[in-house]
């Protein structure tokens, strides 16, 4: 393979530009002389853009950025973005318990666009491992580089039974906003009882893209259920916490994560009380003809195209019986999935997979992988089953970064012992006498 681009070999090369992999771009620029080049396939930075919708805010809080949290003094803050764009004291004023995303989208591509190491339109397609370093083929030319750091983020997941239906009438929430639609007299259905289907349930509503004939909200879940958000439920999303989890058996890990599934994929209180008072509104008191069904404790198990609308087939957890609603639109806002990226896939044979073919991660976001000893491949936001439920979420991002960039310099370039935190999650003289009894 010739390398055209870069004579020089890179410290380490990031593969994609979400906010995850941005906020290790923007650490180690300011805080490391390392060379280091972060590639992203699209023209320039955009979050989600299908699901920036209107009245959509943030769950996490602003001061959780890409670098505060590790190093306040970064130029490349919130507060740094707000006093940049002159509008520090109206923020203020505005008393804004949560921003609005497309608010922190602003802010990430503020900082994108100022990192000399992020490189836009370069999309990785192929990967080669040399024995010494990683050939790098992207859309721009070739790289070399020492160290990966993996950040792909996830795709739209879509159930079997509605792939063959993918079109303009059928397609997946993350699509939503990147069109004009119009959903004037229509039949719509949204399927899917998370943040993105309130979000989009919400917009229907108010009639974002036309008056619709009607309008039902679908969802597997016993009810439309909120985001936990309390502040004992945040001790898990501090680095204590991840530092216990991180050492805990894979089958406790898998339960705590199941047991905590709300604690970050609910509708915050603020959406759910925004669509009951619509609801409220327009119902009780405008007593406008009921045209809005919600439809919790409810599967999709099938779907037919009928004569230009479809026919869904839906399995009542409640009743035990299968019911069959009518839609012309079908808006799938069921989540996401994190397949192995492509580019990976001549290093993959390498990588050391658990029983579940999920990557084998450290403690410090490394995979562990056969050429470990030499060259370093760190992934973010692809390790839940290892680090627990806040590796796909903002919260702890700096930190993870931070992490990152100490394992990969071998020092410690950022501080971050930790402190202790407010719960004490496993007793160490209690473990031990324990496991000495069973
Ligand atoms: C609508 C929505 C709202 C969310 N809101 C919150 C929130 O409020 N708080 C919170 O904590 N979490 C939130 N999350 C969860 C999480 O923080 C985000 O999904 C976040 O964007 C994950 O960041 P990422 O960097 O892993 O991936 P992404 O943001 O998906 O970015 C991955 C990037 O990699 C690029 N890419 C992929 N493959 C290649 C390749 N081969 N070569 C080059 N580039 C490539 C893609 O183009 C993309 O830009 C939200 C998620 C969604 C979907």
């Amino acid at each position: 393979m010739e390398l055209n681009n870069q004579k020089e070999c890179l410290d380490l090369a990031g593969v994609g530009v979400g906010p995850f992999n941005l906020s290790v771009a923007a650490l180690l620029e300011t805080n490391t002389q390392l060379n280091t080049c972060f590639f992203e396939g699209r023209e320039s930075f955009s979050w989600h853009p299908g699901l920036l919708l209107d009245n959509t805010n943030m769950q996490t809080m602003f001061l959780k950025d890409l670098v505060t949290a590790v190093n306040p003094q970064s130029p490349y803050s919130f507060l740094s973005y707000l006093v940049n764009q002159k509008k520090f004291y109206r923020f203020l004023s505005a008393e804004l318990n949560c921003i609005s995303r497309h608010e922190f989208s602003d802010y990430l591509a503020w900082a994108s666009h100022q990192l000399s190491n992020v490189q836009f339109d370069s999309r990785v397609e192929h990967i080669e491992y040399t024995g010494e370093a990683f050939e790098i083929q992207t859309t721009q030319g070739s790289y070399l580089a020492k160290n990966l750091c993996i950040g792909t983020g996830k795709v739209p997941s879509i159930p079997e039974c509605a792939k063959p239906h993918i079109s303009d009438k059928v397609f997946h929430a993350a699509e939503m906003g990147l069109r004009d639609r119009d959903f004037t007299g229509k039949r719509v259905m949204i399927v899917g009882g998370g943040q993105s289907g309130a979000d989009i349930f919400l917009n229907v509503l108010n009639g974002k893209w036309g008056k619709v004939k009607s309008l039902d909200w679908l969802s597997r879940r016993s009810n439309f259920q909120p985001l936990d958000e309390a502040a004992f439920t945040n001790e898990f999303f501090t680095p204590e916490y991840v530092e216990t989890f991180v050492g805990l058996e894979s089958s406790v890990k898998q339960s705590e994560i199941d047991a905590q599934k709300l604690t970050s994929d609910g509708i915050t209180q603020a959406a759910l009380l925004s669509i009951y008072r619509e609801l409220y509104h327009r119902f009780d008191v405008l007593k406008e003809d009921k045209w809005v069904r919600l439809l919790p404790h409810r599967s999709m198990s099938a779907l037919e195209s009928k004569a230009g609308s479809f026919s869904v087939q839906a399995l009542n957890a409640l009743s035990q019986q299968a019911e069959m609603h009518e839609a012309d639109i079908i808006i799938l806002a069921t989540g996401f999935s994190a397949p192995y990226p492509q580019c990976l896939k001549s290093i993959m044979p390498m990588l050391d997979l658990d029983e579940n073919g999920r990557y084998g991660m450290t403690e410090n976001f490394e995979l562990k992988w056969e050429g470990s000893a030499k060259n370093k491949i760190f992934a973010v936001n692809a390790g839940m089953h290892s680090h627990g439920i806040a590796e796909p979420q903002l919260s702890l991002m700096a930190w993870r970064s931070a992490r990152i960039i100490n394992q990969l310099c071998q020092k410690p370039v950022f501080d971050i012992d930790s402190d202790k935190g407010m719960i004490e999650w496993v007793t160490e003289s209690l473990v031990t006498e324990y496991a000495k009894a069973s």
